[in-house]
């Protein structure tokens, strides 16, 4: 099932997300929900907190971007990072590392917002999968950007956060539109 995805202004985006203590069969759909959603947005990563639901849970997948690499380690060893996709990371741990790469993005919660953005180029990443098993690697290029991003939104931090005065500044019209849009949407609602 596609759930809806909120844009800025929505409250839950501004969650920090609950840890997930048990994989019930209804955490299983919420991932496969998750996935569908994301492939249909043309997203790469998608966090819980999107479609309103403030908990530990994102799901990743960046086989479709073929002209922005990622790499990854897996046990010390270099490793296949698309055959690693789809990922889904329930009660992530990063440690980011490296020099700061800058580097476009958006988010599905933005649309038609993007600017570069500095994020150190590696992480190391300690994890549950959708099966409850603990997972550890690390991840650079596009895949590192991602899980950083979608870390982020799981303590109710976002882009906007991360850019610089002058990037932030040069999308700041486009993101009050979104905001006075979604808390309009909200207000009707009630
Ligand atoms: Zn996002």
């Amino acid at each position: 099932m596609i759930l809806p995805i909120v844009q800025y202004g929505h409250p839950t985006l501004r969650k920090k997300g609950a840890r997930v203590e048990q994989i019930t069969p209804e955490v299983l759909q919420f991932i496969e929900d998750m996935f569908e959603t994301m492939h249909d947005a043309a997203g790469v990563g998608l966090a819980a907190q999107q479609v309103d639901r403030a908990i530990q849970l994102t799901v990743i997948d960046v086989r479709e971007v073929k002209d922005r690499p990622s790499t990854l380690e897996l046990d010390g060893k270099p490793a296949d990072a698309h055959a690693f996709m789809p990922l889904v990371l329930i009660n992530p741990e990063i440690k980011p590392f490296g020099d700061p790469a800058t580097g476009p993005e958006g988010c599905l919660s933005f649309p038609e917002v993007y600017a570069d953005i500095a994020r150190p180029e590696g992480v190391d990443v300690v994890a549950l999968n959708a099966k409850g098993e603990r997972i550890q690697f690390k991840a650079g290029g596009l895949l590192s950007r991602a899980i950083q991003h979608e870390y982020d939104h799981l303590q109710g931090i976002l882009f906007i956060d991360r850019m610089s005065a002058k990037a932030r500044a040069e999308v700041q019209a486009d993101v009050d539109t979104i905001q006075a849009e979604t808390k309009a949407a909200l207000q009707k609602k009630k």
